[in-house]
């Protein structure tokens, strides 16, 4: 079974084996689902003028999206 990943009070957290996302999200409502990228795409953003926020969103690789949440850079605390 695949690791389900959500952002979580400013981190990036992975469900325990076995923690449906309904349930986990009936107990964060401020939780979000996030697919965590790979390395390859966390090195181009990097390199690159622009990175995605974890919930999709194009932003400055140090910045965060109008809806308030981080780019994949700053939530993995690679910058
Ligand atoms: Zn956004």
């Amino acid at each position: 079974m695949e690791n389900i990943n959500v952002y979580s009070e400013g981190r990036i957290r992975t469900l325990k084996a076995g923690m449906s996302l309904a349930e986990y999200l009936a107990k964060h409502p401020g939780a979000i689902q996030v697919e965590v990228p790979t390395v390859e795409e966390l090195r181009e953003w990097n390199s690159d003028s622009g990175c995605d926020a974890i919930d999709g969103c194009w932003v400055e690789p140090d910045g965060e999206c109008r809806h308030g949440f981080p780019s994949w850079l700053v939530a993995l605390g690679m910058i």
